[in-house]
């Protein structure tokens, strides 16, 4: 993967709902903010929050075994 690449990937977001600054560098694994792991099972990266409500934050999660099948 090239640097460009990886620029296009856009933030990777900390599933943490506390967490203080859930904003992270694409090719992070661990939160800076709150050092929760970014990967979740070893497969989904958090891309971005969908949406928030009385449930609780949606994210867009990515498998990243599989790219191009994201998973809400
Ligand atoms: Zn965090």
């Amino acid at each position: 993967m090239s640097l460009r690449d990886r620029e296009t990937i856009g933030m990777t977001f900390c599933f943490n709902s506390d967490c203080l600054d859930q904003k992270n560098e694409p090719q992070a694994v661990v939160c800076a903010a709150c050092n929760a792991p970014l990967i979740l099972r070893d497969r989904y990266r958090a891309e971005r929050i969908i949406g928030q409500g009385g449930f609780g934050r949606t994210i867009l999660a990515h498998d990243i075994q599989l790219p191009g099948n994201p998973i809400a």
